[in-house]
């Protein structure tokens, strides 16, 4: 397989201090609790190729200090993670698989170059005391959540040639966001999202950065998805190759829900194979818990979800939502968790796509998953 689908090398580890012992703490000062979108500390660990992994540090959240020339600013080095913690109705604070976002971060770091060599069981010790301090802040409504951020950056000066071309100085650092459930998305519910779609601009590509959550790749769909955005649009659904096959939208892999000819009901996800989409932790997910269902290895952890049924990886041409074969079309990813996709506008045609009641099941069921509703070891208690 080519280098873009294996797993990174094993990578050879640097000097590390990344422990949660070694950490360093600074309070924020009294009176500084702010009851604002943002978290109120952040976590930060240096990294040099000389020294590895450097002390981390948490400390109130502050501005941070780069080379103009950093490979950060200049050439986008720079990848990051989304992913969030939930306050359940018991008070109690879950991480949803923070090993998935902690994987896909080396994952990221490996394709541009920046360190990937910690221990994610060690960042995640370092994590839960990010998010423990931001605790009495955390709202525990449905909708609600910590939204966290890690983030690592070439913080190396870009001027001139570097002797392997990697960095050869970065950060890591995580800061967070109280999300307070805006009603950005409607539910998963009846009338779902309009998405536009766009034959000029491409997001990825076989060979590219697509499967990788590099910034680049979202400063590239910037303008794109402002001249995709026109009111009452949501968001762009990108296609690729010559097919125009659906790839993903904003920040969701998509599935469409489609009755096959042998009585089973598809849920069909694009493919990674060709290294286009993100490999979205949700997506995953929601595979694990249909095909463990559909094989009767685990039901379903909420009832209604039929049993002859099948999860399809392949690419997805827009002819089949031409044909009208869709019998329910739904995004997935930490941010919205499920959405019904309503409407998709192409060619300047507007196709329309049946609402599926399945969309709601699957949607109640990840939520509960995150908030503790149901217990599952995909829950990390902080
Ligand atoms: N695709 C893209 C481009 C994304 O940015 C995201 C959000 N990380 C996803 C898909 C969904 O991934 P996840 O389920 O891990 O949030």
């Amino acid at each position: 397989a080519p280098l873009h689908l294996q797993a990174p090398p094993a990578p050879t580890p640097s000097v590390n201090s990344l422990k949660a012992s070694n950490l360093f703490f600074s309070p924020a000062p009294p009176g500084t609790d702010r009851s604002g979108t943002r978290g109120r500390y952040m976590l930060s660990i240096p990294w040099s190729k000389q020294s590895g992994w450097g002390q981390p540090k948490i400390g109130p959240l502050e501005t941070i200090n780069l080379d103009p020339l950093a490979g950060a600013l200049q050439y986008a080095v720079s990848c990051f993670e989304g992913m969030k913690c939930y306050k359940g109705e018991d008070g109690q604070l879950r991480l949803f698989r923070p090993d998935k976002n902690f994987d896909r971060l080396k994952r990221s770091a490996w394709r541009i170059g920046l360190p990937y060599d910690w221990d994610n069981s060690e960042l995640l010790d370092l994590l839960v005391k990010l998010v423990a301090l931001e605790a009495p802040i955390v709202p525990n409504e449905d909708g609600t959540n910590l939204y966290i951020r890690p983030t690592l950056i070439d913080a190396s000066s870009s001027f001139g040639l570097r002797e392997d071309g990697l960095a050869s100085e970065a950060m890591l650092y995580v800061a967070t966001g109280i999300n307070v459930g805006t009603k950005i998305y409607p539910s998963a519910d009846g009338k779902g999202l309009k998405l536009n779609t766009s034959s000029d601009f491409i997001r990825a590509w076989p060979g590219g950065t697509g499967s990788y959550k590099l910034g680049a790749n979202y400063g590239e769909s910037k303008r794109p998805v402002h001249i995709a955005k026109q009111p009452g649009y949501a968001m762009s659904l990108w296609l690729h190759g010559d097919r125009d096959y659906i790839s993903e939208a904003g920040g969701m892999n998509i599935f469409v829900i489609k009755q096959a000819s042998d009585g089973f009901l598809e849920f069909v996800t694009m493919s990674l194979a060709n290294g286009i989409v993100l490999p979205g932790v949700t997506r995953s997910s929601i595979i694990e818990l249909l095909t463990n269902h559909a094989s009767g290895i685990k039901d379903f952890p909420t009832v209604g979800m039929p049993k002859n049924i099948r999860v399809v990886e392949r690419d997805i041409p827009m002819q089949e939502i031409i044909d009208g074969i869709a019998d329910g079309f739904f995004g997935c990813g930490t941010g919205v968790v499920v959405v019904s996709i309503a409407e998709i506008t192409y060619a300047n045609n507007v196709y329309h796509i049946p609402y599926n009641p399945l969309v709601r099941l699957i949607r109640d069921t990840m939520t509960a998953l995150q908030r503790g509703k149901i217990e599952s070891e995909w829950s990390y208690k902080v």
